[in-house]
C-alpha cells in the first residue's frame, strides 16, 4: 500500500495513483463498499480513472460524497474501505488499494463548481442549518442543488466546525476546506457568523422568520473531564480549548493575534484518540520538545487513525501506555507541576475473552509536566434545551432522532456528532440522508 503521506506536504503523482489503481481487481461483489460508511461505489469510479475520465470519476464519487477532497484525507480507511479490500485477505500484508489516497486525487484534479446547479431551479423555500462543520455543510449542499434556500448559522467567527478548529493544519489543510466553502457559496450558501441558536435566536425564532425546515448540527463540543484532585490548576487545558485557540485563534502569533497560550517545556497530553494525537503534534510544532502522551489502555485500543500514531512517534512524541492519571499535583502559585499515575495491567475476561485493564497496585508514580492538555473525550454541548425545551435528548444529552433524522418536533432534523456519530464521514452521511428527509417532509 502507498505510505500515507500529509497531503498539504505532498500530493501523491499521478503515477503512483496509477499504480494503485491497476492493483484493483474490480471484484464482483466489492468488499470495499461494504466498508465505506456511505457506500462510494470504489471500483467504478477506479475504473473511470483508468480510464482517463476523471469527470466520469469524480462523478461516481459525488454521487454518495459531498466533499471527497476532505473524507480521501481525514476517513479512517485502514477501518472502512481500505480494511474490507479484498487484497488485505488476499496478501494478508496491508496491501489494499489506496482508496483515500485516490479519493482525494481524483477529487483535487477535477473542479467542482457544478454551474448548472447554480440556475433556475430556485424554489424560494427557506431552510436553517445550525452548525457549519462536515453534518452542516453536507446537509446545505444538498438542499442547494434542489434549489432551497439555504441559511448555515455558526456561532464562531468561521464556518467548518472541527474541520476548521479541530483537525490542524499539518493533517487537513485549510485550503481544501475553503475550495469546499467557496463552491457552496457559489451554489448559493448564505451564512451567519457569530451567531449561538438558542441564546440569539430561539428554534421558533427561526419559523417565525420563515424557515420551513431546521437542521440541527451542533456537533460535540463539551470535553469530557477527569473529576479528579487537581483539575483547576493553572496550565491544564482541554484539547478543545487548546486546538481553538491555536487553529482557530492562531494563539501561536500572540501578540499579533488577541489570544495568548501558555507554552511548557514538559508536555503532557492524556487520552488515546484523535484529539489526543492531533494535541501532541500541534504542541509539538510550537516548539516544545517534550511531549508525553499517556494512555491508560495499549496502543492496540488507541481509537485514533494509524497513521496518526505512526506520525506522532515519527516526529518525537513519547507514548506511555497502560498507565492512568490518578491526580493533579500543583506548586504555590497554582500552576501544576506534575502528575501521579498508575501503572495497568491487561487481563483476559475468561467468560468474554475480552480484554480488562486493572491498576497495579503500588505502581504509583509522578511525571513532572508544566502543562497538560486533556483529550478524554467529547459530549454534547449541554445547549440543546436553550434551542428548544421540546428536543428529545437522552442522558448525555445527544438528540434523539427518529428513523427519518427528525426530532420530537416536527420539521426539525438533526445529525452528525450531536446525535451520536464520532467522524467526519458519518457526519456526512447522517446529512446527506437527513437532507432527503428535509425534502420529502417540504414537498
Ligand atoms: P462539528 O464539526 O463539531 O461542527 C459543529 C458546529 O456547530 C461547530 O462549528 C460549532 O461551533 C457549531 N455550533 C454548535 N452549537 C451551535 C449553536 N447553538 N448555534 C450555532 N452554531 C453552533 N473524524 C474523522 O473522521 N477523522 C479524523 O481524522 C478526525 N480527527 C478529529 C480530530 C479532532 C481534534 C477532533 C475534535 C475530532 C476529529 N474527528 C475526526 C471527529 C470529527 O471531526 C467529527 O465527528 C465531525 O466534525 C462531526 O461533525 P459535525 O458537523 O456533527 O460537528
Ligand atoms: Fe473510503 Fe471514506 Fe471514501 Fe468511503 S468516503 S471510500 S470510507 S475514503
Ligand atoms: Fe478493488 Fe479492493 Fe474494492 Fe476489490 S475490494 S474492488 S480490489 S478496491
Amino acid at each position: 500500500m502507498l505510505k500515507k503521506n500529509n497531503k498539504n506536504t505532498k500530493k501523491p503523482t499521478l503515477h503512483e495513483m496509477l499504480i494503485e489503481a491497476k492493483k484493483c481487481l474490480q471484484c464482483k461483489n466489492p468488499p470495499c463498499i461494504k466498508g465505506c460508511p456511505i457506500e462510494v461505489n470504489i471500483p467504478m469510479f477506479i475504473k473511470y480513472f483508468l480510464e482517463s475520465n476523471l469527470q466520469k470519476a469524480i462523478k461516481i464519487i459525488k454521487q454518495k460524497n459531498n466533499f471527497p477532497t476532505i473524507s480521501g484525507i481525514v476517513c479512517p480507511q485502514e477501518k472502512q474501505c481500505e480494511k474490507f479490500c479484498i487484497l488485505n485477505k488476499k496478501n494478508n500484508n496491508n496491501m489494499s488499494v489506496s482508496i483515500g489516497n485516490l479519493e482525494y486525487y481524483i477529487a483535487s484534479s477535477t473542479t467542482i463548481i457544478e454551474p448548472h446547479l447554480i440556475k433556475n431551479n430556485k424554489k424560494n423555500i427557506k431552510i436553517a442549518i445550525i452548525g457549519s462543520g462536515p453534518a452542516g455543510l453536507t446537509c446545505t449542499y444538498d438542499l442547494l442543488k434542489v434549489g432551497y434556500d439555504v441559511t448555515v448559522y455558526e456561532s464562531l467567527h468561521s464556518i467548518g466546525g472541527v474541520l476548521r478548529y479541530g483537525i490542524p493544519e499539518f493533517r487537513l489543510p485549510k485550503k481544501i476546506l475553503e475550495r469546499e466553502i467557496n463552491n457552496l457559496k457559489k451554489l448559493g450558501m448564505n451564512i451567519v457568523l457569530n451567531t449561538f441558536i438558542g441564546r440569539t435566536k430561539s428554534l421558533q425564532e427561526l419559523f417565525d422568520d420563515g424557515y420551513k425546515s431546521i437542521f440541527i448540527a451542533t456537533g460535540a463540543g463539551l470535553p469530557v473531564l477527569p473529576k479528579i484532585s487537581g483539575e483547576n490548576l493553572n496550565h491544564i487545558y482541554s484539547s478543545n480549548e487548546f486546538l481553538v485557540r491555536i487553529n482557530l485563534m492562531h494563539s501561536y502569533k500572540f501578540p499579533n493575534y488577541d489570544t495568548p497560550i501558555y507554552k511548557g517545556k514538559n508536555v503532557v497530553v492524556i487520552g488515546g484518540g484523535n484529539t489526543a494525537i492531533d494535541s501532541s503534534r500541534t504542541i509539538l510544532r510550537s516548539g516544545v520538545n517534550n511531549v508525553k502522551l499517556i494512555y491508560r489502555k495499549s496502543e492496540n485500543e488507541m481509537s485514533a487513525r494509524k497513521e496518526g500514531i505512526f506520525h506522532a512517534k515519527h516526529e518525537g512524541v513519547e507514548f506511555i501506555t497502560l498507565t492512568e492519571l490518578v491526580k493533579f499535583i500543583g506548586d504555590e502559585n497554582g500552576n501544576v507541576k506534575a502528575i501521579e499515575c498508575v501503572k495497568n495491567k491487561i487481563i483476559m475476561s475468561i467468560n468474554s475473552n475480552e480484554k480488562q485493564f486493572k491498576k497495579i497496585v503500588g505502581s504509583n508514580h509522578i511525571i513532572k509536566t508544566d502543562m497538560v492538555i486533556l483529550a478524554l473525550g467529547l459530549h454534547p454541548n449541554p445547549t440543546i434545551s436553550l434551542l428548544s425545551k421540546k428536543i428529545n435528548t437522552d442522558s448525555l444529552g445527544y438528540v434523539i432522532i427518529d428513523d427519518n433524522f427528525m426530532t420530537s418536533i416536527s420539521g426539525v432534523f438533526a445529525g452528525g456528532d450531536i446525535v451520536g456519530g464520532s467522524t467526519v464521514i458519518e457526519a456526512m452521511g447522517m446529512a446527506k440522508k437527513a437532507a432527503k428527509a428535509i425534502v420529502k417532509f417540504i414537498c
